[in-house]
């Protein structure tokens, strides 16, 4: 029985430091940082530049009416 271990480190898109888990942003908007894999941090940073409609279409994305803190 062959085990293949493989490192699964990759690069954040935009920090460009090496991440064990990376989110990988599309929102089939052709925006420039679209398509690429991201850092958690990275990712919320970007996904706060999305326009609300864009959001909107994340699952799991649910929008802020009252809280506008
Ligand atoms: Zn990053």
């Amino acid at each position: 029985m062959v085990k293949v271990k493989r490192k699964l480190s990759m690069n954040c898109s935009s920090c460009l430091k090496d991440f064990l888990k990376l989110y990988y942003l599309n929102s089939d908007h052709s925006i420039h940082f679209d398509n690429h894999f991201y850092c958690k941090n990275c990712f919320r940073r970007l996904f706060r530049q999305l326009p609300e409609k864009v959001k909107l279409t994340f699952h799991g994305y649910k929008r802020k009416e009252a809280s506008n803190v």
